[in-house]
């Protein structure tokens, strides 16, 4: 029957091709040319400068929330652009100390050049790391797509190993994730529990959506479980009210100490949760990402839940029509 899916798959045909436009360079351009200026991206991405991200940040600090700013932009074209990021993000850890912000920030290994030479963008994160530890920060790194699921662990371990301040992403939709994280555990690392926003193949990633929440709730139990050798920080990432539900459940039977997980939500998506999770006494923290190339992470977001697609069009063709009501002169 229409509309009634009990097997909703995690691959839609309609999320494939959002991701797939999100490829195409004179799509995005053109979404990029309209989406500020028309207000739409704003729901997800609170500005393009550092500035927009930290009044951003500030109110939400007020809120009681702990943020992760993240600077937008993946696969940069040349070393110097890899340089430019990490320039950018040392900046940001420079402008974030005191603050008095509980803040972190994310980091997607591509923009520090992982495509282009592994051993610069290994340096650049090193470096990041060491300063974020001076600062009593921590770096929390993000995980891309399949391809670089082994370097970005790579370089992780490498930078956890020397730091101790380094956060990673791990992606219920891989099947290797188990794996992952009982090889991870000896680093005792926080590790961000995400469903995964990369188109996959099956091979490699469950494709169904019960499939994915399934792994979640294994993950997330491997997560908080006490253990004998190593201990993770679980950095729940999710706007999945269920899984928030079982997230809850898991910590009061375990009885984890605040000090060993968080909630971590998407800034501007369902602040509803965000409030109820914030209301229920949990740390939350609020991921923030700004600046310029935001169409990609954006287009990520619509292919999440394509009901977002009739918000931007709504947006566009409020913005477009011409004003019934008074004019200002
Ligand atoms: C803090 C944080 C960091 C992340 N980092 C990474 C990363 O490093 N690598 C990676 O691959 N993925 C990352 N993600 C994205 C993640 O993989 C998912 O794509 C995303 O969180 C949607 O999955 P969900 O768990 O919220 O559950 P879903 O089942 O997708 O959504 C649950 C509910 O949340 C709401 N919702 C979800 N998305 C949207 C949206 N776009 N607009 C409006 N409502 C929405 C809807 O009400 C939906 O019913 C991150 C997510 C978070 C929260």
């Amino acid at each position: 029957m229409w509309g009634a899916t009990f097997e909703e798959p995690h691959t839609t045909p309609l999320r494939n091709f959002i991701l797939w436009l999100a490829g195409k360079k004179s799509v995005t351009d053109a979404i990029a040319r309209s989406g500020m200026k028309y207000g739409f991206a704003r729901r997800f991405v609170p500005g393009e400068t550092l500035a927009d991200a930290i009044a951003a940040a500030a109110e939400l600090g007020r809120a009681g929330r702990r943020v992760t700013l993240n600077q937008l932009g993946e696969n940069v074209a040349s070393a110097e652009e890899s340089r430019q990021s990490a320039d950018s993000y040392l900046e940001m850890l420079r402008q974030l100390n005191g603050t008095g912000l509980d803040a972190t920030i994310s980091v997607k290994l591509t923009h520090l050049g992982l495509d282009l030479d592994p051993k610069l963008c290994r340096s650049l994160t090193l470096e990041i790391a060491a300063r974020a530890a001076e600062l009593g920060s921590t770096l929390e790194i993000d995980m891309e797509s399949s391809a670089y699921t082994d370097r970005t662990i790579d370089i992780y371990g490498n930078a956890q190993r020397q730091y101790r301040n380094v956060g990673l992403a791990i992606q219920a939709s891989l099947r290797r994730s188990e794996s992952d994280l009982e090889r991870l555990a000896a680093l005792n690392p926080k590790i961000r529990l995400v469903k995964g926003a990369y188109r996959e193949p099956a091979a490699l990633a469950f494709q169904k959506k019960s499939e994915v929440d399934a792994n979640y709730r294994t993950l997330l139990d491997i997560l908080l479980r006490p253990r004998t050798t190593g201990q993770f920080v679980a950095a729940i990432a999710t706007h999945d009210p269920a899984l928030i539900d079982f997230a809850e459940r898991k910590i009061k039977e375990y009885a984890v100490p605040q000090s060993q997980y968080e909630f971590q939500m998407l800034f501007g998506i369902r602040r509803d949760l965000q409030d109820q999770v914030h209301a229920a006494g949990h740390p939350l923290r609020v991921y923030i990402p700004f600046g310029s190339s935001w169409c990609p992470y954006f287009m990520r977001r619509l292919a999440e839940r394509p009901a977002n697609i009739w918000f931007l069009v709504r947006s566009l063709t409020a913005e477009r029509k011409p004003s019934t009501g008074t004019r200002a002169k």
